[in-house]
């Protein structure tokens, strides 16, 4: 029989994560490959949802989410970044970001269409726009002399086709912890007003931003949030990231297409977890604020470590990820062979970077590789002293 796998998916690789996280139980190394938090989200949001379970709020949600969690999307967004949606008719709520994303793109893009994307990108990316029939044009983020992560605004520029339909951003950024500036996002806007494309912004680490950065919705900015989908989820901000809680904020049109796609997918679901993050979205800002300092003092922990330990870490200045320049430990900056040692080695579990970049441009992330720091305090502790004590 021929391969059952259609055409579009070909030359997709089965993930990293399953192999490294094996590697993590086989040698009982600390697993700070995986993105996730190992500690539990706020008392509220969890009771809340065991509470909605016992009531016996099990059913299905109406298809656009449960109209209290659609109006607390609404709110948050007025709260936190002065931007008003409609409840009824710009907020969907989805199955996690992943299926936000993947509709958004399904249900907006034609084959053939291209689409602009900084990489290194969060894995589900390039599958789906694969899937919609059109084509990734990778836009590569490296660090600068500044220490973080950035674009050329040339290359970006020359990205543009008569064929580009549409930019997908995403900041926060994952991997590299960029926070766009305000300056950079007015690069893509004026790109995508004068190109007149759309924008799919995946904002999944609003509220995981350090001290010396702001986050700023595209949306935000003049004329843009006519032409954007602002993407988020509980998963990132409640440390509830098995919830599978996400949602999409655009004017209708754009809201319409969305949901025409995540119909097909999972109609809708979550019900007692949807009024769980309702009640998350609706915290104090002191929630927030704390949230992103402790993970700002796990983060400087882990990056004094890997300093020190001559990983040379560029810092992250939103999300819950470092990446690190290995060439100075390893001389042929081969971060595959670097994280598939490192356990053995060192007791840590690291992802290499170079699976997030477009197969073309593996070799921009070679020598990068990632680490969480959405662990315990005991747990980076523990990593840190690993790290100081590896020769
Ligand atoms: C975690 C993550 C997502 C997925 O969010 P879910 O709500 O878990 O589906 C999307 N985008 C980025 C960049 C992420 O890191």
């Amino acid at each position: 029989m021929a391969s059952p796998l259609t055409h579009k998916l070909e030359g997709f690789g089965v993930s990293i994560f399953g192999e490294m996280t094996a590697l993590a139980v086989s040698t009982g190394a600390i697993n700070l490959g995986q993105g996730f938090p190992d500690y539990n989200g706020p008392d509220e949001v969890l009771q809340s949802a065991q509470s909605e379970i016992a009531s016996g709020n099990n059913q299905y949600p109406p298809g656009r989410g449960l109209a209290d969690l659609r109006a607390a999307i609404a709110e948050h967004q007025q709260r936190f970044w002065q931007l008003s949606y409609d409840p009824d008719t710009e907020v969907l709520v989805t199955m996690g970001a992943t299926e936000a994303l993947a509709s958004a793109l399904l249900g907006t893009l034609n084959p053939g269409d291209e689409v602009i994307v900084f990489e290194p990108l969060f894995d589900t990316y390039a599958g789906c726009i694969a899937l919609a029939g059109a084509k990734m044009v990778p836009v590569t983020l490296r660090p600068s002399a500044s220490g973080r992560y950035e674009f050329d605004s040339h290359e970006f520029h020359t990205a543009f086709t008569p064929r580009t339909r549409a930019i997908l951003l995403n900041t926060p950024h994952n991997p590299t912890g960029t926070v766009f500036t305000r300056e950079e996002l007015n690069t893509v806007a004026e790109a995508a007003i004068k190109n007149d494309v759309f924008v799919i912004s995946d904002e999944v680490y609003e509220h995981l931003v350090f001290s010396e950065s702001t986050h700023i919705p595209i949306a935000s900015l003049p004329h843009m949030k006519d032409r954007t989908i602002t993407i988020s989820s509980g998963g990132k901000s409640f440390n509830t990231t098995g919830w599978k809680i996400g949602w999409a904020c655009a004017p209708s049109a754009l809201i319409n297409a969305t949901l025409m796609a995540k119909q097909l997918f999972t109609f809708a679901g979550g019900t007692p977890f949807q009024a769980a993050i309702a009640k998350g979205l609706r915290l104090p800002d002191s929630y927030f604020a704390h949230l992103a300092a402790d993970l700002e003092a796990k983060r400087n922990l882990l990056s004094e470590a890997l300093h020190a330990a001559r990983l040379r870490p560029i810092t992250p200045e939103g999300t819950y990820f470092i990446t690190c320049d290995i060439r100075e430990r390893r001389a042929d900056g081969d971060g595959m062979a670097f994280c598939r040692s490192l356990p053995e080695q060192c007791g840590i579990v690291a992802i290499p970077a170079s699976v997030l970049y477009d197969p073309r441009h593996e070799a921009e992330g070679k020598h990068l590789v990632r680490f969480a720091f959405c662990k315990q305090l005991a747990t980076i502790n523990a990593a840190a002293e690993k790290l100081g004590n590896w020769k």
